[in-house]
């Protein structure tokens, strides 16, 4: 998977449409590339924070450009 199709498949991963494949991918490329690591610490926050890896809550404006709904 490349960076343009990380940023293609950001909201079906989200909203949890990904196969388990393409969702391992997916997880991959963000976890080693650098330059989608640049992209936003917000994204990396959100990504392990899905995952459960992560305890920091993504700021309020990130989720509302994602969409998640909020608990
Ligand atoms: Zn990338």
């Amino acid at each position: 998977m490349n960076c343009q199709q990380v940023f293609d498949r950001l909201s079906a991963y989200m909203d949890g449409e990904l196969s388990a494949s393409d969702r391992s991918a997916f997880e991959g490329h963000v976890a080693s590339c650098t330059r989608c690591s640049q992209f936003g610490e917000e994204f990396v926050a959100v990504v392990l924070a899905l995952r459960g890896v992560a305890r920091p809550r993504p700021p309020e404006s990130l989720l509302d450009r994602l969409r998640l709904p909020d608990d």
